[in-house]
């Protein structure tokens, strides 16, 4: 139960929110329309139009694991199914390719609200974003996988590790790829640190899944370092094999 202090503290911040958003009017994040939403959220028009997953749904969490296909991955989870021309899709691209890291905090925070439980029940030790090439982070100027994580743990108090994981190439783009191609396109392309040891059980976070490939090398490389890990995968969009 909240505390009458609590409670006048969450009013008074929606209400400074309000204001806020009068004068400085927000953007939604899926449109580009101006929405009376505190920034990064998306208007009610564009939430209704996304194929939001429940919580331990079975489908997205199966498509995932079989992907990874590896004992040590205990659950995986993902916040929605994306389209090509959905509204998912436009906020993996508004994240990716048009500089709204704000996004990934967004989306992170949604996921947190999401499976609270989910991550209670597992006791995560920390929270390990994807790692991206080191160029590619330069051009991009951040790692979204590190803003969901962000988000994620704003929600859960679950701390994040960063520095982990290397990737030391950068790949070809997986996106017209078989999966077979795709396990080959990835294969030997990360490098995980002997920290991993400490760790009983950990989130990894990534933003889009098809066939899994690049989580199932990185789960690889973990479980070298360390054969009792638990991991659970947590990411934004889940796309639909074709
Ligand atoms: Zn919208």
């Amino acid at each position: 139960m909240p505390t009458s202090f609590q409670r006048f503290f969450s009013q008074l911040k929606y209400r400074i929110d309000v204001i806020f958003g009068l004068i400085f009017p927000q953007k939604c994040v899926g449109c580009d329309k101006e929405t009376m939403h505190k920034g990064r959220g998306v208007c009610f028009a564009c939430n209704s139009k996304i194929m939001w997953s429940q919580p331990f749904e079975r489908e997205i969490n199966s498509q995932i694991l079989q992907g990874v296909n590896l004992s040590n991955v205990h659950a995986a989870y993902s916040l929605f199914y994306f389209s090509k021309d959905g509204v998912g899709q436009s906020l993996i691209h508004q994240l990716k390719y048009r500089g709204s890291w704000k996004t990934g905090l967004f989306l992170g925070e949604k996921l947190g609200l999401s499976i609270e439980e989910l991550v209670r029940v597992n006791q995560l030790d920390c929270l390990i974003p994807i790692a991206m090439f080191h160029r590619k982070k330069f051009d991009r100027g951040y790692n979204q996988a590190y803003y969901i994580a962000k988000g994620l743990s704003s929600i859960t108090g679950t701390p994040i590790r960063q520095n982990l994981i290397k990737k030391r190439k950068q790949t070809q783009s997986q996106t017209k790829l078989s999966r077979e191609q795709r396990r080959m396109n990835v294969r030997n392309t990360f490098v995980v640190s002997d920290k991993l040891k400490k760790f009983q059980t950990i989130g990894l976070v990534d933003d889009v899944v098809t066939t899994g490939s690049t989580l199932r090398e990185v789960c690889k490389e973990i479980i070298n370092v360390n054969r009792s890990i638990k991991i659970i995968i947590f990411t934004i969009g889940v796309a639909r094999i074709e």
